[in-house]
């Protein structure tokens, strides 16, 4: 990705991005940098548009989404090849991290969106006479900033719910992965179009960090962001200037934490897939191993062994498991914490490079042993294919050690004792914990996905993540309909009395103080009505 031209024409700036093959620097073509006025006439569209689908009944918009699922399906290799050429991960990396989750989204809002939005009744507490309950009325123009490590499923992910609440969306996609955004966002275009609806509803717009600054600012009702803290902080400073609400999903270095009674030979292949898949570029990639010290070198031994068999390569030209890095400037923050680690100790067991001989964007997979707390790569996101290894002595050091981070994603604990494992995790500050499996949090739609501290707040996923793409409207109305209502005005001297006996009727402990409230509210009452 790099910029071929550069030009300003009043607001709307003409530089394009050039856009390239990750594992191959092919030249892909290029896309516009849109301005500040493109933008927003693209949210004036949406919102012209959204009205209509918000009026439009659950059955449509589930019939919607199923030809999207269906159009998934049938098309998935076609997605996948996209996915690999503007991000280099393997065809295999696409089908488990781009395409089965956002079937399995697809799926879980198809079968549960109508049951998570219908109007939800709550308790009116004392006021008997009348009704209360919840709906949840679309937002209008729902904004999606994009990151570039899943092309695909960062697209479809925040999409899917924010259209199926009644919300037109436009998503700003990343600078690094915009040449496959047109194909896939023209999937949800395609089906709005064929079932009677403006294609308009979802749009994208492309372009660098100000583009989707100008998105924030253009008057859309709510921004889901999922990046890196730092723009994260800048999305939320701007979204401030309009009172715009933001969901930050930002970045992660999940702990996974191995005990010395774990069926190590799982405990390895969830580490390999935990670390490998997209060659490590995902904001839940276990980045932290801790391992219990009795079987800490039979479980470094095992990785090894699986870690040096690994082939790399350009993803399109013959059968390898791990790809290239889609960021040339994620290279150099690998090597920096290499560095940094092996200054301070650290032991490289296998990897620990850049991939000599090859012309695409690769680093070796490598495996660092003997990594201690004062290291950066303990700290800092990696978000590349380095298994970093720690020696612990057991449970306690283990949590004190997984939360001495900034960040609270996603975590995991190996225990073949099941209850050992959840009260480890239900000690670790995270987002999501899951025992005994890598990732699996993300695969059960069901549930909230977000994190706390640097990874963000807000939730995407589950009923939390659909609700998050309405107005969580209350509603009250009557039961029973009073002929009179409580009539404050004009204030006379025992209204106060009134005030005072009703709250100790209501809140007061024991049946005595209750009954004495009663007959003081009364005597008020008779005082007040004969003052008038
Ligand atoms: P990034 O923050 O550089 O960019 C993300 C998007 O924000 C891009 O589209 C970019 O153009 C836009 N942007 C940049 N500056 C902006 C600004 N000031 N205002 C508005 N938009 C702005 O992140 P990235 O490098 O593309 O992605 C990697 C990061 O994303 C990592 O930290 C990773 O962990 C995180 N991530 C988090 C999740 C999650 O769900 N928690 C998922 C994937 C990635």
């Amino acid at each position: 990705m790099e910029t071929v031209t550069s030009s300003s024409v009043g607001t709307a700036v003409a530089t394009r991005i050039a856009c390239q093959d990750p594992a191959t620097l092919e030249s892909l073509g290029s896309v516009a940098v849109m301005g500040e006025e493109e933008v927003r006439a693209v949210v004036v569209r949406a919102r012209k548009l959204q009205p209509d689908w918000g009026r439009t009944s659950f059955a449509e918009r589930r019939a919607v989404l199923r030809e999207v699922l269906d159009e998934v399906v049938a098309n998935q290799e076609d997605i996948c090849r996209l996915a690999v050429r503007d991000s280099g991960k393997t065809m295999v990396d696409a089908a488990l991290g781009e395409i089965f989750p956002v079937c399995e989204k697809l799926r879980y809002v198809i079968a549960n969106g109508e049951k998570d939005l219908r109007p939800e009744p709550r308790a009116s507490g004392f006021l008997m006479h009348k009704k209360a309950w919840v709906e949840y009325a679309p937002l209008g123009v729902v904004g999606v900033i994009a990151p570039w490590n899943f092309p695909f499923h960062n697209i479809f992910c925040p999409t899917v719910p924010a259209l199926f609440a009644g919300n037109a969306v436009v998503v700003k996609v990343s600078e690094h992965t915009s040449w496959s955004a047109e194909p896939l966002v023209d999937i949800f275009r395609r089906v709005l179009a064929r079932r009677g609806h403006n294609p308009d509803l979802v749009q994208f717009v492309t372009g660098y960090g100000a583009t989707g600054a100008a998105l924030v600012r253009s008057g859309v009702d709510k921004i889901f962001f999922t990046g890196s803290p730092e723009n994260g902080a800048k999305v939320m400073k701007t979204a401030s200037e309009n009172l715009t609400p933001v969901v930050l999903e930002l970045g992660g270095k999940d702990p996974m934490i191995i005990c010395d009674d774990a069926d190590l030979n799982h405990a390895a292949s969830q580490a390999m897939l935990g670390v490998f898949t997209a060659c490590g570029q995902m904001c839940v990639g276990a980045e932290r191993i801790y391992v219990f010290d009795g079987v800490y070198d039979a479980f470094l031994q095992e990785v090894t062994k699986r870690v040096t068999a690994l082939r790399q390569g350009p993803p399109l030209e013959g059968t390898v498991d791990v790809g290239a890095m889609t960021m040339p400037t994620q290279l150099d923050i690998l090597d920096r914490l290499v560095a940094d680690a092996v200054a301070k100790g650290a032991r490289v067991v296998t990897g620990g490079k850049r991939r000599a001989g090859l012309k695409g964007q690769f680093f070796e997979p490598t495996i660092l042993a003997d990594v201690t707390h004062e290291m950066d790569i303990t700290q800092k996101e990696q978000f590349g294919p380095i298994m970093v290894v720690m020696r612990v002595a057991g449970e306690d050091e283990a949590v004190a050690k997984a939360n001495d981070c900034p960040y609270g994603l996603g975590s995991s604990v190996f225990s073949k004792d099941t209850a050992r494992a959840e009260k480890i995790a239900r000690r670790v500050r995270a987002g999501m914990s899951v025992v005994n499996d890598y990732g699996l949090a993300y695969m059960i739609q069901a549930l909230p996905f977000g994190g706390v501290g640097t990874s963000g707040f807000g939730k995407i996923n589950g009923k939390e993540g659909l609700r998050a793409c309405c107005n969580e409207k209350a509603m009250v109305s009557d039961r029973v309909r009073l002929s009179n209502g409580v009539a404050v005005y004009p204030i006379r001297q025992a209204t106060f009395g009134v005030a005072k006996n009703v709250i100790e009727v209501i809140y007061a402990r024991g049946l005595g103080n209750k009954l004495k409230a009663a007959v003081g509210a009364a005597r008020n009452i008779v005082s007040v009505a004969r003052a008038k």
